[in-house]
């Protein structure tokens, strides 16, 4: 009678209906609940179409080899603990709600991408390890979950180093954040297996960048899948640098070119807050959509050295009013770039509504400017030159009026587009020539101070042209005002 009860103690139920897993709930509360798993075929061994969990072994880190090969030595099969009790799976250990959280999520994060359009397939399946050994290197001392690519293609997860009030491998934002970093991987390398061309590269800036993008993407796949901006709180609500919604802005220490010990975590958090603002205009399902294609057409350019270009890209594949509600809505503000510092100078051909004593009289006008733009700070000086001219039998009209300006501006906005809000001083040098009769004729020159004021946008047209464009008004004297659009084409540096 014993052994019959004891063997169904031992075998419950592979495929249970429900699990107990961490979830985010409608309400937005994560908290443990009964959750389907379709693809555990055997939640038991931790077997299904997703991948198939290992407990221990060794991972074995080849540092003085070539090619620094990481290789995992497979443990043992994995065996829970648990009943199931009214369809619902209960874990009699607190691994099993790890393991199964795990799974939820990645079941979860699937459904979700998949959804939207996003192809996760070639992600799958992916293989887990559980708490396995270390050989070659202290991996343990601050990891907890990781994704291991260059080959390997594996999950790892870890007992927690820092005491977690959620362990962080049971947390549905950190395994959202390692499954982005396998996403990347695809979409960077091609396969789950291959090596990632720009870990191979000889500049080892190149491989900190893209650490640093990588880190970001997979905060953007978490915060925004799960439309939570600070998933790390649910564990160490002490770590409060991951938050997405605070606007981190980049600077030059950021860059591993200007750093010594570099942490690619502070510009990733940067991008990644980047994303969120795109989050808050629109919606987390298409903020996700349109990163993943950035990253897809940045992959493509193969412009490993330039993670920047990333949020080029995402910004080209923004309509052109949520561009600008982007910038008007302070998301490019907050997002001031290293590389968005620049400097440009050029030609600029504008139509002038000149002030006349009658009305407004539409004229071309040539011009020059030149732009030196710190951030959030700029400095543009303009130059530009108008003729207007009438003639008939009985006289002739010609006035050339020559216009200088220097404008202090509120520059904002990333790559590649930048804002330019200014106002300044203005210098108009007005000198008409007024004949008639038969040979009189008259020079008149005057000169008029007044103010200018401009919106300007401007960014980069390849790697060394910029183009300009620019809607603005300036006074010649009190009373006159004179309004101008134009279009440029220049040098950026
Ligand atoms: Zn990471």
């Amino acid at each position: 009678m014993l052994l019959p009860l004891v063997m169904f103690a031992c075998s419950p139920d592979p495929s249970p209906a429900l699990l107990l897993a961490v979830d985010r709930d409608e309400d937005g509360e994560y908290r443990v609940a009964p959750r389907p798993i379709p693809e555990l075929s055997d939640a038991q061994h931790m077997e299904g179409s997703l991948g198939h969990g290992y407990r221990g072994g060794r991972i074995a880190i080849e540092l003085f080899s070539d090619d620094m090969g990481i290789r995992y030595d497979e443990g043992g099969r994995m065996d829970l603990d648990y009943d199931v009790i009214d369809d619902v799976a209960i874990p009699m250990d607190e691994d099993g709600l790890v393991l199964w959280t795990y799974y939820h999520t990645l079941s979860q994060v699937r459904a979700d991408l998949n959804g939207l359009g996003v192809d996760t397939e070639p992600v799958w399946p992916i293989d887990f390890a559980y708490q396995p050994a270390f050989v070659g290197m202290d991996f343990t001392s601050g990891e907890n979950a990781a994704y291991l690519g260059s080959g390997v293609h594996l999950f790892i997860l870890l007992p927690d180093a820092l005491p977690a009030v959620l362990p962080l491998a049971a947390n549905p934002g950190v395994i959202r954040h390692e499954f982005g970093h396998a996403l990347f991987n695809v979409l960077t390398a091609g396969d789950a297996y291959a090596l990632a061309p720009y870990d191979e590269s000889e500049d080892p800036n190149v491989t900190s960048k893209v650490r640093a993008l990588n880190e970001g993407f997979a905060d953007m796949i978490a915060t925004l899948t799960l439309d939570d901006n600070d998933f790390f709180d649910l564990s160490l609500p002490s770590v409060t640098n991951r938050d997405v919604a605070a606007d981190a802005v980049a600077d030059a220490t950021m860059y591993p070119e200007n750093a010594e010990a570099y942490d690619p975590y502070a510009l990733g958090t940067v991008y990644a807050s980047f994303a969120w603002d795109l989050r808050e205009l629109t919606s987390a399902e298409e903020a996700v959509v349109l990163v993943v294609a950035a990253v897809d057409a940045w992959s493509a350019e193969a412009a490993w050295d330039d993670t920047d270009r990333w949020a080029e890209l995402l910004l080209e594949r923004m309509t052109p009013t949520l561009l600008l509600s982007f910038f008007l809505g302070g998301g490019g503000v907050a997002f001031a770039i290293e590389g968005a510092e620049h400097s440009t100078a050029g030609l600029q051909l504008s139509a002038f509504a000149l002030q006349t004593p009658a009305r407004h009289a539409i004229v071309p006008s040539l011009g020059v400017w030149a732009s030196y733009t710190p951030r959030p700070w700029g400095l543009t000086g303009e130059l530009s030159l108008t003729r207007r001219a009438k003639s008939n039998d009985f006289y002739g009209v010609s006035t050339q009026l020559m216009r200088a300006s220097a404008v202090a501006e509120l520059a904002m906005g990333t790559r590649p587009m930048t804002v330019h809000l200014g106002v300044g001083p203005a210098l108009t040098v007005s000198s008409a020539l007024t004949e008639w009769g038969e040979t009189d004729s008259e020079r008149v020159t005057r000169a008029d101070l007044g103010l200018r004021a401009r919106v300007a946008l401007d960014g980069p047209l390849g790697e060394r042209l910029a183009w300009s464009w620019q809607v603005g008004a300036a006074s010649r004297g009190v009373y006159n005002w004179d309004y101008d659009l134009g279009a440029g084409i220049g040098v950026q540096w």
